[in-house]
């Protein structure tokens, strides 16, 4: 897969007006469970006047995908547009992905007084699951397929500012580095940003 066409999300945190549509719309459009939350919005610095920033998360489905590697049954794997999927069959629950995920994107619904935890959940991309594309049975375990039907995710077609973007890395990137252009100041190389390509950068690594 080239690089230039791997599918990738990215919040352009300059136009997050926290409203939580996307996260909102993710809810409704894959009848979420109580308790799992495949995208949040998060604010960071609150309260702190112009150092406030909001900015919208999920899976980031990143390149070198680290949940895959720690996984002990090896129940993700990964498209050939980048997409990181994973078997809720194959899944054991051990949460061992979530420990290795940067961006807390596994989730875990619990059943029970207890709280026994289910399969992990997580952000799709809007692609489904490994079961039959559009299946009722993909529907119950992943949710919406609307990449199989050419449509974008549901988070980015509700984001009414546009800070949600999702598609071909060349693209967004390019969009992104025009609208920094434009207003004059953002990150300049987005290859730079920490929600973007992979999970854990050479630097960071012990
Ligand atoms: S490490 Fe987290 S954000 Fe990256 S692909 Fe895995 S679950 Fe998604
Ligand atoms: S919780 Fe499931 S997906 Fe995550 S590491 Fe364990 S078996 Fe793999």
């Amino acid at each position: 897969m080239s690089d230039l066409t791997r599918l990738k999300f990215y919040c352009d945190d300059d136009r997050c007006i926290d409203c939580n549509g996307c996260a909102v719309a993710c809810d409704e459009a894959h009848e979420l469970p109580i308790g799992v939350r495949r995208r949040r919005v998060i604010t960071l610095n609150e309260g702190i006047q112009g150092k406030e920033i909001s900015t919208s998360i999920a899976c980031m489905h990143c390149e070198d995908a680290p949940c895959s590697l720690v996984c002990p049954v090896n129940c993700f794997y990964i498209r050939n547009d980048g997409i990181v999927l994973h078997d809720k069959e194959i899944c054991i629950g051990c949460g061992y992905c979530l420990y290795a995920c940067p961006f807390g994107a596994p989730q875990f619904p619990k059943s029970g007084v207890f709280g026994v935890k289910g399969s992990m959940d997580k952000c799709t991309m809007c692609a489904g699951g490994p079961e039959a594309t559009n299946s009722e049975h993909e529907f119950e375990e992943y949710g919406q397929n609307r990449i199989s039907e050419g449509k974008v995710p549901v988070c980015a077609a509700m984001c009414s500012t546009k800070a949600l973007l999702v598609g071909e890395s060349a693209i967004i990137a390019q969009i992104y580095q025009d609208r920094v252009n434009a207003r004059g100041y953002g990150i300049k190389d987005i290859k730079q940003s920490p929600t973007w390509k992979i999970a854990y950068y050479t630097k960071d690594r012990l």
